[in-house]
């Protein structure tokens, strides 16, 4: 397997990011555990992009782990299934992972202690598999991207084909502090994430694998090296840690210097990335027909006695798994699902554990570190921190004075709302909290024009029928005049042909 290094210039020349503590330990040095099961289980019917799946079981009904119980809900979705055996007691609002602590439709689902599958189909290589089966049966499984994208793997996969794709990028930066969940699947998993991704590789039709891993998983690099070396066409690249290094256009650039274009996809140039956790799901779903009904998730931050990985259900609530690393030692200043940087805020410890979460922590006060807002120095460290070479304070001024089009005109839309800025700020001016704000306001916005566009356009045919049924009315009834003149003036010529008939003869 030869060796791909990544150039010293273009890691001196790329100088983006912050580099906040890591709070990587102890979670990262001890083994991925099993969670076990809760008195419950919620499951959202969207736990992914786009349209929501569709429920297909009823109340009462009892269901097997990896049993379908609500299928694609569209061109771009994703099934869900029972992540064990036992009673559906409701289809009901619940409370789920979103920043505005909205609830949406679950599956409720109280588990029977029995864990009983359905009969599962394995495949011994699956690799021999065709192309269209490998999609189809992650399109089955209901994988989707596990590093918090959240995006049907099977739609991305279908992307691929039609874009052609060279170059399949295997995530395995993991920059957000706190998260070691990938790390340790590194670790432990790396023959099933390698199979997975020389799976998706087929699927795809592109033709290497370029896994990049921060330099600060010494044992994860190790251990996928020695995973990837009977096959020369995946290469494990270590790349310098540094937030936001798993963005896709910032991995993209430090791994092969292509500059991604901000409003298009990876795709565009010839490359597709998926995350480690994503690649270990793909390959579980083909080599054991197991769908996706758990996943790895890092329960951390200064307030959880125990830190730890914890492979967990699907629908487990938040609380449940705080009790399982011994509980909470203070009260948390803050519980986040997800990373710290890019995480949502969690009220309620209800929350449950969805498939793109990697993390729920719990940060202690003295972590949150919230401090008064001063005013911008300009020092300029947010625009040397941020990844994409944005003026973040240009920005942030322009939507404090309201004037978020010209926000727009400097680069809004390509934010990434990744927070390096705002952390890296020496007067705390929470910046990406006015991006996110922005951003929101301008995406209602524009789903108002929307809605008044169609109810114009609406206004517009309605009128234009109304015109045309007149106009086709008016034609009817002076075609119709015509038709009745023509026929009396026919009448009055052979009345009167009669008259002078008559008159001839008398
Ligand atoms: S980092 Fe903060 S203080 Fe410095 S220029 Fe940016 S907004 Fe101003
Ligand atoms: S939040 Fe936006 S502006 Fe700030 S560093 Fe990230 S991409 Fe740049």
């Amino acid at each position: 397997m030869p060796t791909i290094v990544i150039p010293p210039l273009r890691r001196l020349l790329q100088r983006w990011g912050v580099h906040p503590d890591s709070h990587k330990y102890p979670a990262a040095g001890l083994d991925i555990e099993d969670a076990g099961l809760p008195d419950m289980l919620r499951l959202p019917l969207s736990q992914h992009v786009g349209a929501p799946a569709k429920v297909i079981v009823e109340v009462g009904e009892r269901v097997l782990r990896g049993q379908l119980i609500a299928s694609t809900g569209g061109k771009i979705s994703a099934p869900l299934h029972a992540p064990t055996s036992g009673t559906i007691v409701a289809i009901d609002e619940a409370v789920v992972p979103h920043p505005a602590a909205l609830t949406d439709v679950a599956i409720h689902l109280r588990p029977d202690g029995l864990d009983e599958w359905i009969p599962l189909k394995s495949e011994l290589y699956p690799i021999n598999l065709s192309e269209r089966e490998i999609s189809d049966r992650v399109e089955d499984a209901g994988i989707v991207g596990m590093g918090g994208a959240s995006f049907p793997s099977a739609v991305k996969l279908s992307l691929g084909h039609r874009s052609k794709v060279t170059t399949l990028m295997l995530n395995g930066s993991e920059c957000e502090p706190y998260l070691s969940c990938d790390d340790r699947l590194m670790q432990e998993n790396a023959h099933a994430i390698i199979e997975g991704a020389r799976l998706i590789l087929k699927a795809t039709g592109a033709t290497r694998v370029l896994a990049g891993i921060e330099d600060n998983k010494p044992e994860a690099i190790l251990a996928m090296k020695l995973a990837a070396k009977p096959f020369p066409e995946v290469h494990i690249v270590k790349i310098p840690s540094r937030y936001p290094m798993g963005a896709d256009r910032q991995l993209i650039k430090m791994l092969t210097g292509i500059e991604a274009p901000a409003d298009g996809r990876a795709a565009d140039v010839g490359v597709l990335v998926h995350n480690v956790g994503t690649a270990y799901a793909v390959y579980r779903a083909l080599r054991y027909g197991e769908p996706l009904t758990e996943r790895v998730v890092t329960v951390a931050g200064g307030a959880v006695s125990a830190p730890r990985n914890l492979r967990v259900r699907l629908g487990t609530p938040m609380a449940y798994l705080f009790e399982r690393c011994g509980g909470l030692r203070v009260p948390p200043a803050r519980v986040v699902s997800g990373g710290p940087m890019m995480g949502i805020g969690v009220q309620n410890l209800d929350t449950p554990v969805v498939k793109g979460t990697s993390g729920v922590l719990a940060l202690a006060a003295a972590e949150v570190g919230e401090r008064e807002a001063s005013a911008c120095i300009r020092c300029g460290s947010c625009v040397e921190a941020c990844p994409v070479g944005l003026l973040p304070l240009e920005m942030a001024a322009r939507i404090h004075a309201n004037a978020l089009g010209e926000a727009e005109e400097i680069g809004l839309d390509d934010c990434l709302t990744c927070g390096a800025c705002g952390f890296i700020c020496p007067s705390r001016i929470p910046l990406v909290q006015y991006f996110q704000h922005a951003k929101g306001e301008l995406a209602s916005r524009s789903r108002e024009q929307k809605r008044l566009d169609t109810i114009k356009e609406l206004t517009e045919a309605k009128a234009a029928r109304i015109e045309r049924e007149a106009r086709e009315k008016a034609e009817i009834h002076a075609r119709r005049k015509a038709e009745r003149e023509r026929a009396q003036a026919a009448e009055a010529a052979a009345k009167a042909a009669r008259a002078a008939e008559k008159e001839t003869e008398a």
